[in-house]
């Protein structure tokens, strides 16, 4: 893949009412390049006075939103997708840059952005009610109807793919939304919001508020104005939403962290383990939900497995996503040092460190595949997401001693 040419702006602000807008506070936060560690855009952060902006001007877009005609909601949201399509390059581009990915893993999450909006613009109009049956002469139906304003929060890891995944389904369903991305990487998400409006989607359908969790995610979620919540993110913080959220009594939808295994038994076969558990471990430096983080392997075939899927890791090209290299950059700074941290608790548990470990001596937030053996279930690194690069591999004599349950933090 060559490496894209695209020139970013030096200053970014929020997206309200179709337009874009300087923050009420006039504070702007550097995005850094996770490839060099240096910043390379500054970012609005947004206030409670622009939330409250936010809201209100979905508030005021849903009122004529929600009367749209179904179909025509659906053919606006499917017109998104065609967008995306056709600037996926540019998308893909921005996401490796501001979130440190290689350039292919970034084209594939906006293929799947894409396909989120054309699979939900088809639900547009066959969101039915049901007919409930309650004895003759009486008549009992049942309507969908949208919440209203539609708080949606992201995460850093797929910060155009997870928009994509709440967004499309809230507006083809008639809610108006306002979006607020990590601020690690909030590039994708604004391009996308001015896409929505290319697309043909009415002003104030779709706002996005830039900024920290606090104060500007706290102020989006305990605002009274807002109908539903959905949110992407870590255990902790969706704990906090979701309290937040029983003040106003509103609904909320949350996708969480884990700690999933990979489990594998002596009649595998071997070179596909390894390529499905290194492709699970690695792909954006570990840092999806879903990461198989945890391998719990046979001891009959421990050794074998563990060499291949070693080996596929010593081999892996290292390097700045738009370089599209098998491994990336950790997304930040504190995050490689979080990563780095459960490297060092798992040394000093006893955990032997099989390979990697260490950040890389050049500038960036790159850290090493790193595996780690004898690894015991008590142990932080078999217990809490590292949402890295690190695999934990747990040997076990008979399937009842290798228990698959996640352990959330
Ligand atoms: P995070 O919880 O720190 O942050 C997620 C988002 O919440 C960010 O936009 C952040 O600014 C915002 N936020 C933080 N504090 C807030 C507050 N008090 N009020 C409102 N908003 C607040 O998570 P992260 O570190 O950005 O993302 C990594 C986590 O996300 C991992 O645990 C991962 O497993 C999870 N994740 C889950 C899925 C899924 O589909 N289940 C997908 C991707 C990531």
């Amino acid at each position: 893949m060559t490496r894209p040419t695209i020139a970013f702006e030096q200053r970014y602000d929020l997206h309200i009412g179709g337009e874009r807008t300087g923050p009420s506070g006039g504070d702007y936060s550097p995005t850094y390049d996770p490839a060099s560690g240096e910043p390379f855009a500054e970012v609005a952060v947004g206030t409670d006075d622009d939330v409250d902006r936010a809201v209100a001007a979905a508030r005021a877009a849903f009122e004529s939103w929600r009367d749209t005609d179904p179909g025509e909601r659906g053919r606006l949201v499917h017109r998104v997708g065609e967008l995306v399509a056709e600037r996926a390059a540019e998308l893909a581009a921005i996401e490796s840059k501001d979130q440190g990915k290689p350039l292919s893993q970034a084209r594939s999450d906006v293929d799947g952005a894409r396909r989120y909006f054309e699979y939900f613009a088809g639900a547009a109009d066959k969101l039915e009610g049901r007919s409930v049956p309650i004895g003759p002469q009486q008549v009992d139906f049942t309507v969908r109807e949208p919440y209203g304003v539609s708080a949606q929060i992201t995460p850093w890891n797929f910060p155009g793919n997870l928009f994509a995944r709440g967004v499309a389904p809230a507006l083809v369903a008639g809610n108006a939304v306002v979006v607020k991305p990590a601020p690690q990487t909030s590039l994708t998400t604004l391009r996308l919001a001015e896409l929505c409006s290319e697309a043909g989607l009415p002003d104030g359908v779709v706002n996005v508020v830039t900024g920290p969790g606090d104060p500007t995610g706290e102020a989006l979620v305990s605002h009274p104005g807002v109908d539903t919540i959905t949110f992407t993110g870590s255990v902790p913080t969706g704990r906090r939403i979701m309290k937040r959220a029983a003040e106003t009594v509103t609904p909320v939808t949350l996708e969480l962290g884990g700690k999933n295994p990979a489990l594998v038994f002596p009649d595998a076969d071997l070179d596909t383990a390894a390529d499905a558990i290194a492709a699970g471990i690695f792909t954006n430096a570990g840092q999806v939900c879903s990461a198989v983080d945890r391998l719990l392997v046979h001891e009959a075939v421990h050794d074998e497995l563990v060499d291949r899927v070693v080996g596929i890791a010593e081999g892996y090209e290292i390097g700045p996503g738009w370089d599209d290299p098998d491994l990336g950059p950790l997304a930040s700074r504190e995050h490689r040092d979080r990563v780095l941290e459960y490297v060092a608790d798992g040394q000093a548990e006893g955990a032997t460190l099989h390979t990697g470990g260490s950040a890389l001596d050049r500038p960036g937030y790159f850290v090493e595949p790193t595996v780690f053996t004898g690894v015991q279930n008590d142990m932080r690194i078999a217990r809490e997401e590292i949402f890295g690069p690190v695999l934990s591999v747990i040997a076990f004599g008979d399937e009842a001693e290798a228990p698959t349950r996640p352990i959330m933090g």
